[in-house]
C-alpha cells in the first residue's frame, strides 16, 4: 500500500532501503527499514504508505533491535535430554505429532488449547491459516492478547448485534462531534476504528466541530482535543449510566429509524433510573451538569458519536461500559447514520471475516460502509449462523449453549434487531 519511489527498493537480502509493514498491532503501520553491512539500521514511519501515512510508535522503531537479538529463536528448537537444540521444520513437525497425537487420541481434541498473538492476527499470510486450523481441528478454546483488549466489547457485541465481531465504528470522517472515551490514537493511531491518519481526521473534527476525550490521563490525544474531561479510573459505565439517566429523564431519546428494530428499551429506562449524574458525579468526578451537558450535546448535535476504546474494556464494568456506549450513540440517534456509529464492510479478508472451511459463502462482503450505497439496503450485520448449513447450526447452537453464561443477562439488552440478529435470535434461544 505504498507510492512513489519503489524504484529505490534494495531487492530482498540486500543493503539498502526496504518496505514492511509492522505486524505487531492492528494500525499495521508502514515502515521503511534502513538495512547495511546486513543489520538494520533505521527504522521509521513510511510517509508514502497509504494506510499509516507514517505514523511509528515505539515499538515498531525497535523492530530492529528485536530482530538482531542474539537470542530470538531462529529455527524450531525441540528439547533434547533436558536441553534445546535447533532442528528442521521436518523434525519439529515430527515432534509436535508425538506430543499432540497421545493427548488428543486419551482425552480428546478438548484436552488442546492455542495461543494466537498479535503479529499472527495481523499478519495477511498467517492469519488467513489461523481460521482454517482452528476450524478444522475442532479445537475448543483458544486465547489471544484480545483478553487484555477487546473482549468486553466482543461480548457486548454478541449479545446486542449475533456477532462476536460485529462492531458498530466510529464514521469520524463525517462527524462533528466525537467523545473519545478510553483510547488515544495519537499513539495507537486508532483502533477498532480503522482510518489512515486518524489524528489528522481528529484535528479536521475539532476546526469543524468538537473533540471530548474522557480520559483519567491527559493523553496526547486529549492535550489535542476541544475539551478533556478526567475521569476516575474504572468508571466509564457510572459515568454512560448517567448519560442515559438524562436522556430518559430530560425527554431527549431519539431513536429516529432505529426505533422498530429495537428491544428492551422499558427494561433500560428501569435500570437507569436510578443512575442520575447528581448519583455518579462523586464517583467518576465529572460534575453533574456536565455529564446532563454532554447528554445534550450529543442529542442536539446532528453527526456526533460516543467511541470507547481499551480503557473501557480493561476495567471491572469493562462489559458493561462497552455496551452502553453503543446505548448511548442508539438512544441519541447516531448509530446506522453518517457521522455516527456505523457497521462498516470489511475492505480485505482479516482472520475476523473468514469463511469457514468448506463454507465459502460465509465470506464477507467487501466496501465501505452501508450507507451511501446505491444498492437495496441490505443487512450489514455479519451474522455466521446465518451462512451455516443446518448441521453446522445445531453443533454452533449446543456450543453456544455450553459456553455462554451470561445469557442469564439477556433481560435487559437494548439491541437493533436487524435481519441477521433474528437469526442470532435462533442462535442464542
Ligand atoms: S502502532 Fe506501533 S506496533 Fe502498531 S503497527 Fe504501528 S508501529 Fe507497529
Amino acid at each position: 500500500m505504498t507510492t512513489g519511489q519503489t524504484n529505490l527498493l534494495a531487492g530482498i537480502g540486500e543493503d539498502g532501503r526496504h518496505l514492511y509493514t509492522c505486524p505487531l498491532c492492528e494500525a499495521m503501520c508502514g515502515l521503511e527499514i534502513e538495512v547495511s553491512d546486513g543489520r538494520v539500521v533505521g527504522i521509521r514511519g513510511n510517509r508514502d504508505d497509504t494506510w499509516s501515512r507514517g505514523h511509528i510508535c515505539p515499538k515498531g522503531a525497535s523492530l530492529g533491535v528485536v530482530h538482531e537479538d542474539p537470542d530470538r529463536i531462529r529455527r524450531p528448537m525441540i528439547k533434547v535430554d533436558g536441553h534445546w537444540q535447533e532442528v528442521s521444520w521436518d523434525a519439529a513437525f515430527r515432534r509436535c505429532t508425538e506430543l499432540l497425537a497421545p493427548v488428543i487420541e486419551k482425552y480428546g481434541i478438548g484436552a488442546v488449547t492455542c495461543y494466537t498473538g498479535n503479529p499472527l492476527a495481523h499478519s495477511f499470510s498467517l492469519g488467513r491459516y489461523t481460521g482454517v486450523l482452528l476450524g478444522m481441528s475442532g479445537i475448543p478454546l483458544s486465547y489471544s492478547p484480545g483478553t487484555v483488549d477487546q473482549w468486553p466489547k466482543n461480548l457486548s457485541s454478541h449479545l446486542m448485534y449475533g456477532g462476536w465481531w460485529s462492531f458498530p465504528v466510529p464514521d469520524i470522517e463525517r462527524t462533528d462531534l466525537l467523545v473519545v472515551m478510553g483510547a488515544n490514537p495519537a499513539a495507537s493511531q486508532g483502533s477498532l476504528l480503522a482510518a489512515p491518519d486518524v489524528m489528522g481526521i481528529i484535528d479536521g473534527i475539532r476546526k469543524r466541530g468538537k473533540v471530548i476525550v474522557i480520559d483519567p490521563v491527559r493523553t496526547l490525544t486529549a492535550s489535542r482535543a476541544s475539551e478533556w474531561l478526567p475521569i476516575t479510573p474504572g468508571t466509564d459505565a457510572a459515568l454512560l449510566l448517567g448519560v442515559t439517566h438524562t436522556l430518559f429523564d430530560e425527554d431527549l431519546v431519539a431513536l429516529g429509524a432505529m426505533a422498530p428494530h429495537l428491544d428492551g428499551l422499558d427494561r433500560l429506562r428501569e435500570v437507569t433510573a436510578d443512575w442520575s449524574p447528581e448519583r455518579v458525579a462523586g464517583v467518576t468526578g465529572i460534575d453533574a451538569e456536565r455529564i446532563r451537558g454532554l447528554a445534550r450535546q450529543l442529542v442536539s448535535t446532528e453527526r456526533a458519536v460516543v467511541y470507547g476504546r481499551i480503557g473501557t474494556c480493561n476495567q471491572e464494568f469493562g462489559s458493561l461500559a462497552s455496551w452502553l456506549v453503543d446505548v448511548v450513540n442508539i438512544l441519541t440517534g447516531h448509530f446506522d447514520n453518517v457521522g455516527g456509529s456505523m457497521f462498516p464492510r470489511a475492505t480485505a479478508w482479516s482472520v475476523t471475516v473468514q469463511p469457514i472451511p468448506g463454507l465459502e459463502d460465509g465470506a464477507a462482503e467487501f466496501g465501505r460502509s452501508v450507507l451511501g450505497c446505491a444498492a437495496p439496503r441490505r443487512c450489514s450485520v455479519r451474522c455466521r449462523c446465518h451462512a451455516w448449513p443446518r448441521r453446522s447450526r445445531r453443533r454452533g447452537r449446543a456450543r453456544s449453549r455450553r459456553s455462554s453464561p451470561w445469557r442469564a443477562t439477556r433481560s435487559c439488552r437494548l439491541r437493533p434487531v436487524t435481519r441477521s440478529t433474528r437469526c442470532c435470535r435462533n442462535w442464542t434461544r
